[in-house]
């Protein structure tokens, strides 16, 4: 076990990292894990091997695994999800209600993270030149966004940069309103990153550790 955890642990750091100095804004979140047929069991088992080993990298990982666990159904949530063998992995009750409640958490957060992105003056760059076609610009892009779940998703720390600089090819924000805008994100992004094990309600835990 010590040889295989040893073995397992650089490779699940990858994907779940820990270091707030990580350079997370390039990090992209295991979506299999939430999309694919037995992603989701993988998380659970994860995070069940998490809470029954209770070493301190695991539990370092938690507040990502949870995080993953809140973007899972309800149904997924509170009656496991099939393994590869047919078998089922199911969360503890107390997980599962983190997850759940969680979610709320997080589209709360993601409301404040977006909110670099609403159609205000505040969030051009000041004394800009162009203030009336930026301002223009960012409410037509944010009016498309709305039909796209945009402000009520429940995964903050998604990258947007992709999805804002194809829109502005249309749309012509100046530049330094678009690099002001995506630094406010980035900047959400972080504190939403260093929060999460406040976001997720775990960091009063006993022995989490986080
Ligand atoms: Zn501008």
């Amino acid at each position: 076990m010590g040889r295989l955890y040893s073995e397992a642990l650089p490779r699940l750091q990858n994907l779940f990292p820990v270091n707030h100095q990580f350079k997370w804004q390039y990090w992209s979140p295991p979506v299999d894990m939430v999309e694919s047929t037995n992603g989701p069991a993988r998380l659970m088992r994860l995070i069940n091997v998490a809470r029954s080993m209770k070493t301190p990298e695991l539990t370092a990982m938690l507040p990502l695994l949870f995080y993953l666990g809140a973007q899972l159904s309800v149904d997924e949530l509170l009656d496991g999800a099939p393994r590869v063998d047919g078998t089922i992995e199911r969360l503890q009750p107390h997980d599962a209600r983190i997850c759940i409640n969680g979610r709320a958490s997080l589209v709360s957060a993601n409301s404040f993270a977006t909110r670099c992105f609403r159609p205000r003056t505040q969030s051009l760059i000041p004394g800009c030149s162009t203030q009336y076609e930026c301002y223009t610009a960012l409410a037509t892009m944010v009016s498309d966004a709305l039909k796209e779940d945009f402000f009520a998703s429940s995964d903050p720390l998604r990258d947007l940069t992709v999805w804002f600089e194809k829109r502005n090819l249309r749309w012509h924000l100046c530049k330094p309103c678009a690099e002001h805008i995506l630094k406010n994100h980035r900047d959400a992004r972080t504190a939403i990153w260093v929060g999460l094990p406040t976001i997720l309600c775990l960091d009063n835990e006993p022995n989490s550790g986080v």
